[in-house]
């Protein structure tokens, strides 16, 4: 394509919310045959609400939230946020938190009036040698078959219960995915959640490739050994923790409504936030440079 065209069609995607950063991204946007899809923010609006609170016996549902809810307080994670504003939404008081500890794709861990507290994974937990009650654990494999996320709370070295968190599918992202493999493109999603609950997700948006239980630093590594396969690979996300694969997919797309690092680390940004902005993209490019794929 001659640069004119090149020039026409990055500006019919900026009036259709594509920005796209050079006039070479049109022809990687042709060529790719895979996208791989974060899951909370991308498919999903990651606008996450606390739904249920699940107790141990001998733990009372008020100190669970306020606990947990003051130790999400310092996380800026979505989960932990929707823990936190639950919590506070049932005038649950919040105190402070001392040694607040991120621990990446885990969870979190403080003190909390006293208490060494921990919220986060049920395998976080686990590399403490803490269990959930047999009760417990099976709601918690309920939340997640039904594509909720549950996180485990435990302090002083004993499980205090669950916490379960509920995000809705985008309801755009199905449309998208149907019209992506309309395309011969093969979704794939990836996250940082349970398998059960990103299994969950993926069926009810049309995926039948998932990556779960990935750890951020680890979403990269999953990037390249697609392309190692030989695969041309879009990176869809919103998030921090996707920056790296973003960087290192043949096209990176972050949500316009994702975070600064996303947007920085991508080729194009898809300004109205939702996946038919990835479909967009791809017709654009195949347009534009006059070829059928
Ligand atoms: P995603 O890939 O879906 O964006 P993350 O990698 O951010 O997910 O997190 C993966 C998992 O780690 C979460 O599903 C949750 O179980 C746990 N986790 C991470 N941060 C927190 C937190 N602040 N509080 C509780 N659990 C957390
Ligand atoms: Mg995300």
């Amino acid at each position: 394509a001659t640069p004119t065209a090149l020039l026409v069609g990055t500006g019919r995607g900026a009036q259709m919310g594509i920005l796209i950063k050079g006039p070479e991204i049109l022809e990687s946007t042709r060529r790719v045959d895979t996208v791989v899809l974060d899951k909370t923010g991308t498919v999903t609006t990651g606008k996450m609400t606390l739904a249920q609170a699940i107790t141990e016996p001998g733990t009372e549902r008020g100190e669970l939230l306020r606990l947990a809810g003051a130790l999400e307080d310092a996380s800026e994670h979505p989960i932990a946020q929707a823990i936190a504003a639950g919590a506070t939404a049932e005038n649950i008081e919040l105190p402070a938190v001392e040694g607040f500890t991120n621990i990446e794709g885990k969870g979190v861990q403080g003190v909390v009036d006293g208490h060494a507290v921990l919220v986060g994974r049920e395998s976080l937990l686990a590399e403490w040698s803490i269990t959930l009650s047999a009760r417990v654990s099976a709601a918690k494999v309920e939340a997640e078959e039904a594509g909720k996320t549950v996180v485990a709370v435990a302090w002083d070295g004993e499980a205090r219960g669950i916490l379960v968190v509920a995000d809705a599918v985008k309801p755009t992202s199905r449309e998208a995915i149907t019209a992506l493999k309309a395309l011969g493109l093969t979704p794939i999603l990836l996250t940082g959640d349970n398998t059960a609950v990103a299994r969950r997700i993926a069926a009810e948006v049309g995926i039948e490739t998932v990556i779960a239980e990935v750890l951020p630093a680890d979403k990269v590594a999953e990037v390249i050994r697609l392309q190692e396969s030989g695969r041309v690979v879009a990176m869809v996300g919103d998030g921090v923790n996707d920056a790296p694969a973003l960087a290192q997919a043949d096209l990176g797309l972050a949500m316009g409504t994702g975070t600064d690092v996303a947007i920085e680390a991508s080729d194009i940004t898809l300004v109205r936030g939702d996946l038919r902005g990835v479909v967009d993209a791809i017709r654009l490019s195949r347009t534009t440079l006059g070829t059928i794929k």
